[in-house]
């Protein structure tokens, strides 16, 4: 059982690399943010509350997020799984530390995609999803420095952290990843 995390900042092309590679490589691909979306727009207890804190850009709380993906990983099986979006801040990476050792995963690798600020900027005017409005990117970006970032930092002290540029060739870009990841 393989175990991947991509990472990296709002926009970077996390979801498009994550689904490609999760094809490719026969994985279960994991977005906690489709996970949220899924529940706003079928209006459970989750998606209302989910839906006033994503259309501001802000987190969804630890707690939540942490029991959403302890609950999808208990059920995984195959070869494996990307997780994209999860863990966003370093008490999330904790949390699923513990749910690695729980369920004996052992194979884990993070891939962090790499972007200046205006070229995500961009990127998210450009894909006009409800919570892309340039005041949301602005606070998403803020909220990715200074709650998420920090978690490129814990991966990398564990030696499992691999950075790849994110900004080119949506298909070059993928077969660093899967080099990366070989
Ligand atoms: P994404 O599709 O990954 O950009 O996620 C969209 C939004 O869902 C984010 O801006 C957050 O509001 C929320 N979200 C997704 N994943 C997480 C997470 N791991 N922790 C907290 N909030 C999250």
């Amino acid at each position: 059982m393989f175990q991947l995390i991509i990472f990296g900042p709002p926009g970077v092309g996390k979801g498009t690399q994550a689904a490609s590679v999760a094809e490719k490589l026969n994985l279960a691909h994991i977005s906690t943010g489709e996970i949220l979306r899924k529940a706003v727009s079928e209006e459970t207890e989750l998606g209302i509350k989910a839906k006033e804190i994503m259309d501001k850009g802000n987190l969804v709380p630890d707690e939540i997020m942490n029991g959403i993906v302890r609950e999808t990983l208990e059920k995984v099986n195959g070869n494996g799984f990307i997780l994209d979006g999860y863990p966003r801040t370093v008490n999330q990476a904790v949390a699923l530390a513990e749910i690695f050792e729980k369920l004996k995963f052992y194979d884990i690798k993070v891939i962090t995609l790499t972007a200046d600020d205006n070229e995500i900027t961009e990127r998210l005017l450009k894909r006009g999803r409800s919570d892309d409005t340039r005041d949301t990117i602005l606070n998403r970006l803020k909220v990715y420095y200074n709650s998420t970032s920090p978690v490129k930092e814990y991966y990398e002290k564990q030696g499992i952290n691999m950075d790849v540029n994110g900004v080119g060739d949506i298909k070059e870009i993928n077969e660093s990843i899967l080099k990366s990841v070989n």
